[in-house]
């Protein structure tokens, strides 16, 4: 396993780790990468030499970024460096696995743990959002006063995933004891410890805190690990069961009404309920952490809340998580959704 090498640039300000980025691509021994940026990243990547960049459209699809990777390919680029938000990284990982090409991921928001997972999120012919296999960064370069200029929902959605993995975790036991999933121990030990690195966080008020260095040096640890963990079992299952399943259905019923983390922290909600945990204690922590902690928060009514548990199974198929061992009809998931939300 190729574990991705983490930069972490913290001894000046943008200017100084655009020049710092640009050097790191040569001394990978780049002469002509392929830049893919957001409008958010170009600061960052305007200084890297013989690139050729490109910036992704509004409507970029899986298909874009095979387009993209072929002709990179083609016209000899010999590196795909992405620097932007997780739309931009995902597009990247596509097109970097077409080329046949190694990927540099700078992210410059820490909204999920794609930073660094071998799994690509971007949309298909159809406008709807999927998930699907692609290439795990070689190297990961975090740029801290890139980072700490970032929008506070974008670090919530970061805590936001890592929130799925001791639930995932618990779905990954679960599929193993029904004879549907081998566990990976190194992975599962990856992921819990990434959770570990967060958890004293979560505990504090974070209120004026979501752009400290160090803080965001702990969640940046945390998202890589998890992703690593993903790359190491050849899965998402350390870092994704059924609170992800109810972010796939909300973006497949409801366009992704919230960024993939705060959702998957609302699916959270969800699989706490179905393991007997108590779900208002989970809430409580949501809304202390500014993540949707009820149906309106995504602009969704308890009606909308139903479609999307019943719809969350058929996301993922072939996986196995509480949702599908609930196997709840409407009745059912109409009644675990008033018992959660009761007026
Ligand atoms: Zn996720």
């Amino acid at each position: 396993m190729d574990t991705p090498r983490v930069v972490v640039f913290d001894a000046g300000d943008e200017d100084d780790a655009a020049r710092h980025l640009a050097q790191s691509v040569s001394e990978i021994g780049s002469s002509t990468p392929l830049v893919v940026t957001s409008v958010h990243g170009e600061h960052l990547a305007r200084k890297i030499h013989g690139a050729r960049f490109e910036t992704p459209p509004e409507d970029a699809s899986i298909d874009w970024a095979s387009i993209l990777g072929a002709d990179a390919h083609r016209s000899g680029c010999d590196i795909v460096v992405a620097v932007g938000g997780g739309r931009c990284l995902d597009l990247a990982k596509l097109a970097a696995a077409r080329a046949g090409l190694t990927m540099v991921s700078v992210p410059t928001q820490l909204s999920h743990d794609g930073l660094c997972s071998p799994v690509a999120v971007a949309p298909g012919h159809d406008g709807i959002k999927r998930s699907v296999g692609a290439i795990a960064p070689r190297s990961v370069y975090l740029s801290l006063p890139t980072l700490q200029k970032s929008p506070a929902a974008s670090v919530r959605a970061g805590i936001g995933d890592l929130l799925a993995n001791p639930f995932a975790l618990r779905d990954w036991a679960l599929a193993k004891e029904r004879g549907l999933a081998e566990v990976d121990q190194v992975a599962w030990d990856m992921s819990e410890r990434s959770y570990a690195t967060i958890e004293p966080f979560l505990e504090i008020d974070l209120t004026d805190g979501l752009h400290d260095s160090a803080f965001l040096r702990s969640l940046a640890d945390a998202l890589v690990l998890s992703g690593i963990a993903m790359i190491h079992s050849g899965s998402s299952r350390p870092a994704s069961g059924g609170e992800h399943e109810i972010s796939h259905a909300l973006d497949e019923l409801f366009g992704g009404p919230g960024m993939h983390g705060a959702q998957v922290a609302f699916g959270c909600i969800f699989s706490a309920a179905l393991y007997g945990d108590d779900p208002g204690a989970v809430r409580k922590r949501l809304t202390k952490l500014g993540l949707p902690a009820d149906p309106g928060a995504l602009g969704l009514s308890h009606e909308d809340a139903v479609k999307v548990l019943l719809a969350a199974p058929d996301t993922r198929p072939g996986r196995f998580t509480i949702i599908e061992e609930a196997a709840l009809d409407e009745s059912g998931a109409q009644r675990l959704v008033g018992e959660i939300w009761r007026p």
